[in-house]
């Protein structure tokens, strides 16, 4: 076996792993300051494409490829950030009469602000009701505060971010801006990306190779939780203990998984 450089530092594995991650980082990175249409987004894509390839052939040429399967996914989306609806928020917040204050990272409110409002979300920003604005008056008038300014076409009462799953730290209510806006307050006019909201939810995932099934759809409304319980049925491994996923089995053909060994050689 040859050594392979990892980061630099050369080393030997000592036998074909059962399962390979590889985990390519700099596009989100990129993304983040150049926005999905940025001018170096297609060249990294192009580049990734082609040590995908590399990858593919690599199996083929090491006689791996009657017993290998493919799984290429993403963690979250990206959206564009552009246009800051903040200024105006905080203005028709403070034309009802109550006092919002926006809090960055490490700060707190002043005693007297009765909205406090997040920018570090970017796309998302989260609202604690205080003072005056404790209740259902506070959130009445964030909603239409939010309305009015427009470009927030989410808004998440409480009951909404529990079905979400959210934290309890996240707030009395959060709202999402549409891209291209968003409430961060560096609104320079620049073009950058970002994630966090339910805007940046639909990542794809693409089967391939030995015991995927073509042309069929996986699973019907697949999730990221999905993606561990498949890797295990590729394995032919039980899934995860914990796990709350379903592995996409319609695209998995369970003779061939069993049949050629694909098990420990994924
Ligand atoms: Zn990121």
């Amino acid at each position: 076996l040859r050594p392979v450089s990892s980061n630099g530092t050369q080393v030997t594995v000592p036998q074909v792993p059962a399962f390979l991650a590889v985990y390519a980082s700099e596009i989100d990175g990129l993304i983040h300051e150049q926005g999905p249409d940025g001018p170096d987004v297609g060249p990294l894509l192009a580049a990734y494409d082609l040590h995908l390839g590399r990858l593919v052939q690599a199996v083929a040429d090491a006689g791996l490829g009657d017993r290998t399967a493919f799984m290429l996914t993403a963690d979250h989306g990206v959206s564009r950030w552009k246009a800051s609806v903040m200024p105006a928020l905080v203005e028709a917040i403070a034309a009802t009469g109550l006092r919002p204050e926006v809090v960055t990272v490490g700060r707190s409110p002043a005693p007297e602000t009765d909205i406090v409002l997040t920018s570090n979300g970017v796309r998302m920003s989260n609202v604690y009701l205080r003072n005056a604005a404790a209740g259902d008056d506070g959130r009445a008038a964030v909603r239409r505060a939010a309305e009015r300014v427009g470009h927030i076409p989410n808004v998440f009462d409480e009951g909404d971010l529990r079905r979400l799953r959210a934290s309890d730290k996240l707030g009395d209510m959060a709202l999402e801006a549409e891209p291209p806006y968003h409430f961060s307050l560096l609104d320079d006019g620049k073009d950058r990306g970002s994630h966090g909201s339910t805007f940046e939810q639909s990542v794809p995932v693409v089967l391939a190779g030995a015991g995927i099934r073509r042309r069929r759809r996986p699973l019907d409304g697949a999730s990221l939780v999905d993606v561990a319980p498949t890797i295990a049925m590729l394995l032919g491994a039980d899934p995860p203990a914990d796990s709350q996923g379903r592995a996409m089995h319609r695209a998995v053909d369970l003779s061939v998984v069993r049949g050629r060994g694909l098990s420990g050689r994924s």
